[in-house]
């Protein structure tokens, strides 16, 4: 039998609604199938390459091998952990957590949780640590994703709220993107973005002609998204508020402001405009390394537009002057007026898809529910009053980059994660491994299985995840989603908030029978939840004459009319599209605040030692650190493996040659990455995608190298940059295994090749292929490779028993396996020439024909007819860069091009997601040659 159930997609903040289609069989259900839900107004029915595979992640045979299914502890740090069951387990956290808070008070033990997670389990988490335990030590992964944009709002416009919707999109006239390659990050919104300029360029006979959408982006990089634009600025990393002051400096020279909206609606606008008379757009040019003229074209553009929005996202956020640059492009808006209209405001991109939801229920080290403030001391009592506990403390807890360096001190001593990966996507991963070494007590709540965190888990609780969970989310534009279960959980998997309800119930029973101060708290606190639902409708009760007030809203409400926006009030018809459409901001007097700020460069320099800017992004398949997405293999087909991406002039002028295996170092670590040519960079500038941690890589992954350095107000570290240093990894032993493998075996194999492979200098362990599945590990080493480590790698890929071609002699091996004509294995060890084109016969799945023994041939060009095929650029059908290079050769006019590509080979007519490189590579020129 099958069913549908409309839900929400887990991975963006952009929210999309999916319609998951479920088959019952034997009284089973499993996840079919997935589309975008046509009816939801953040999608409209499209999913993005992510989106679009959701249901493959979910299947049963991955969910068997990926997930936790059980909990599991263990009593020894040098011990494996062990299959327990849930009262075991929590009997054994609340014991010593109990123990420990009686022992060294409430702070010695915190939460670190996930804007991953539901409102409803992060409502729960946060009454458990500030109202039952009293400890303020509770932040989330959200601190790395959107504080500086939420700090930037409340200092100036006064609450956190984004003010604009995504239908601003399609009305605006200036679309400023400013630090987000939103093609990459949030791609359901850039297919809106192209739809907004191809309905100016071609409006309906029945529609008012209107003058282009201009676009303008600003990245360091030549992005996707940059390469839409109709001015791109390539600023140097970080100088985004001297541009910003910049810009604003020439509206003031030309009369460019609104000044009728400045004296009716601001305040504190001539104490900036002295503080930025130095700012002039030549100091600019200089400081950001771009022309003059195009810092003043933006600014001209921006102001003179009847309607200008701009879009922003971590390369704003992610800094350690993040709220200076979100104060920065917000004073642009104000002074301009270009806010609290249609078309109009400045709107910040959640990265999470619930880092939102997390703030509303005040889920951080410095919120309490319904954006009260931790410091506001009548907030304080009215939540205590709310939850029934005589005080939430008032000392702020420690947030994200402050919480692991307690841990390592001590002064933390016990750590509870919820559906997050810190030992991957924290800044400075050594530290963090220390300070997990150091913790007495690590409890991971997690879904998947195997992540760079649950290595450190003495606890492992197995929670739900897409597909199993219910409850709410709250996108980029504050609309509220259904989130629903199409199936039962995996295992013994429980929901996050009825994880932290039973715990708090057991540790509550614990604070009764103990000290006083603890006993105190328990008294009447109440978790009692039976679910998600009873958990909202107290956290609704909570906003009641808030900002964000939602006591109009309802389950049902949201059951039969959809998602909504809030604030939603009693009594309201409808919810609210776009803020301050009074003029009325959220300010004590209702004015917004120019705040003046200097341009502070980036915190970590440049200088002889570390001469090069590192800066990091997403790949456009792959999400955060891969606990999904890297279990299927078409995530790989974009980018195959992590690369070091380096500009053609610089890889030459140190004679680098793509592929060649480099040590990145930084102040706090180094890693060993190949290295890729790259045009969308600047020489001096050097690229690494923020996905791969040690779940993929020996050693710690690209944060060993990422600085721990906060933003003084939002605490967000600055994630996006520091200076490294390149030189050639000297490791010259290498070997190269590349094996397909069965559907229910994969990711165990896997597991297992990377577990043996990650004590070598270089160890890569990635899937490829696509409907077919296998693993490729390519290793360097500085010593020979051990005989039986490959003999046991070889095991692992199931061709030990298998009639093997070989060649060997004093330093080379090479062994290739093949099954029905076709290659099933191959493994090189030593000369690596081979390697191109045997990577091709495999992903291909070519039959070697007469090719033989020449399949061992050490040489760089193949002995027969192989096709190589570069990346996979679209995923939806599997169309490869070959396939795209070659098409339509002699059509000389790119737009009739890409027309008949798209018609010849379907790519970026399904979800759009290849359709900004596709254009990219037509316009270019591109399509002549295929990428290394
Ligand atoms: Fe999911 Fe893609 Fe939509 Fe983001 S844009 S919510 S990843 S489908």
């Amino acid at each position: 039998m099958l069913a549908e159930t409309a839900s929400t997609c887990p991975y963006c903040g952009v929210g999309c609604g999916v319609i998951i289609q479920t088959k019952t069989e034997a009284g089973s259900s499993e996840i079919v199938a997935v589309r975008g839900d046509p009816t939801h107004p953040a999608n409209f029915g499209r999913l993005c390459s992510k989106g679009s595979n959701l249901h493959l992640t979910a299947s049963p045979l991955r969910r068997l091998q990926a997930r936790a299914l059980r909990p599991m502890l263990r009593y020894d740090r040098s011990a494996a952990l062990i299959d327990s069951d849930w009262d075991t387990a929590l009997n054994q956290v609340a014991d010593r957590f109990a123990q420990c808070i009686a022992a060294h008070g409430p702070d010695s033990v915190a939460f670190y949780i996930s804007g991953q997670l539901l409102t409803e389990d992060y409502y729960v988490f946060n009454k458990l640590a500030k109202g039952l335990i009293g400890t303020n030590n509770i932040d989330t992964n959200s601190r790395l994703c959107m504080s500086s944009a939420v700090a930037g709002y409340k200092q100036s416009l006064g609450a956190d709220a984004p003010p604009a919707a995504y239908e601003d999109i399609d009305q605006t006239d200036c679309l400023l993107i400013a630090g987000s390659n939103t093609a990459y990050a949030h791609p359901i919104l850039f297919r809106r973005i192209e739809a907004a300029r191809e309905q100016r360029a071609n409006p309906a006979a029945s529609q008012k002609q209107r003058p282009p959408l201009k676009v303008i982006v600003i990245d360091p990089r030549r992005t996707d998204t940059a390469a839409f634009a109709d001015l791109h600025l390539p600023i140097l990393p970080g100088t985004d508020v001297a541009l910003f002051h910049a810009m604003l400096n020439h509206l003031l020279w030309e009369g460019l402001i609104d000044r009728r909206f400045i004296d009716a609606h601001t305040e504190g606008f001539d104490e900036l405009k002295r503080s930025i008379r130095d700012y002039t757009p030549r100091w600019a040019a200089d400081v950001c390394g771009i022309p003059q003229a195009s810092i003043i074209e933006a600014a001209e553009i921006f102001a003179r537009s009847p309607a200008s929005l701009s879009l922003y996202c971590q390369g704003l956020n992610q800094s350690a002057s993040g709220t200076a640059k979100n104060l920065a492009l917000i004073h642009l808006h104000l002074a301009t007026g270009q806010i609290g209209r249609a078309g109009a405001g400045p709107f910040s991109l959640t990265g999470q898809p619930n880092a939102m939801g997390g703030r509303e229920v005040g889920g951080m080290a410095n919120l309490l529910p319904a954006h009260r403030d931790l410091s506001n001391a009548a907030h304080r009592d009215e939540i205590a009053r709310f939850w029934q506990v005589p005080t939430v403390p008032a000392a702020p807890g420690k947030t994200a980059v402050e919480l692991f360096e307690a841990i390592e001190r001590g002064e933390v001593k016990m750590v509870w994660i919820a559906c997050t990966n810190p030992a991957q996507s924290m800044p400075n991963l050594p530290q963090i491994e220390r300070a997990l070494q150091r913790a007495e007590l690590v409890v991971v709540q997690e879904a998947y299985r195997e992540t760079a965190t649950t290595r450190f888990a003495d606890v492992l609780l197995p929670a739900t995840s897409w597909g199993e969970k219910d409850g709410t989310v709250t996108n980029s534009e504050r609309r509220i989603s259904r989130v629903r279960a199409a199936v039962a959980p995996p295992g013994q998997a429980r929901h996050d908030w009825a994880i932290a309800n039973d715990f708090a119930q057991r540790l509550r029973q614990r604070f009764l029978a103990g000290g006083a101060a603890s006993a105190e708290r328990a008294r009447l606190i109440q978790f009692e939840y039976s679910s998600a639902q009873t958990v909202w409708s107290e956290h609704r009760e909570t906003t009641r004459d808030r900002d964000l007030d939602i006591t109009g809203l309802s389950y049902d409400l949201l059951d039969t009319q959809g998602p909504q926006q809030w604030p939603y009030r009693s009594g309201a018809k409808s919810g609210t599209t776009r803020l301050y459409e009074d003029g009325k901001f959220a300010t004590a007097n209702g004015r917004a605040k120019f705040v003046p700020i200097d341009y502070r460069p980036v915190a970590e320099a440049i200088d002889a030692r570390y001469s090069l800017r590192l800066i990091t992004g997403r790949l456009r398949d792959q999400w955060h650190g891969m606990s999904r997405t890297g279990t299927l293999a078409r995530s790989f087909g974009h980018a195959p493996e992590p690369t070091l991406d380096m500009s053609p002039a610089d890889l030459q002028a140190r004679g680098y040659r793509p592929g060649e295996l480099l040590r990145i170092s930084s102040r706090r670590g180094r890693i060993v990455l190949p290295v890729k040519a790259d045009t969308s960079l600047r020489p001096g500038t050097v690229f690494i995608a923020m996905h791969w941690g040690s779940e993929y890589l020996s050693g710690l992954g690209v944060n060993t190298l990422t600085l721990p350095v906060n933003d003084p107000s939002s605490r967000q570290p600055e994630l996006k940059h520091c200076a490294v240093r390149i030189d050639r990894a000297e490791l010259p032993y290498r070997a190269l295994m590349v094996g397909w493998l069965r559907p229910d075996e994969l990711l165990v194999v896997r597991e297992a090749v990377r577990t043996r492979v990650a004590h070598l200098e270089y160890a890569c362990t990635v899937l490829l292929g696509r409907d077919q599945e296998g693993v490729r590990v390519r290793l360097a080493s500085a010593q020979p490779i051990a005989a039986d480590l490959l003999s046991d790698l070889q095991r692992l890929f199931g061709v030990s028993e298998l009639p093997l071609l070989r060649y060997q002699d004093a330093g080379n091996q090479r062994s290739i396996a093949v099954a029905d004509e076709r290659l099933r294995f191959f493994m090189l060890v030593g000369d690596q020439q081979s390697h191109g084109w045997l990577t091709d016969l495999f992903e291909q799945s070519s039959t070697i024909g007469s090719i033989g023994y020449r399949l061992l041939m050490p040489t760089a060009t193949a002995p027969g007819e192989i096709k190589p095929q570069g990346r996979l650029i679209c995923n939806c059908l599997g169309v490869s860069e070959s396939a795209i290079t070659q098409c339509a050769e002699d059509i000389v006019d790119p737009a009739q091009r890409l027309q008949v590509i798209q018609s010849m080979l379907g790519c970026g007519t399904q979800c759009g997601s290849c359709l900004p490189e596709l254009r990219q590579m037509v316009w270019s020129g591109s399509c002549n040659a295929i990428s290394v």
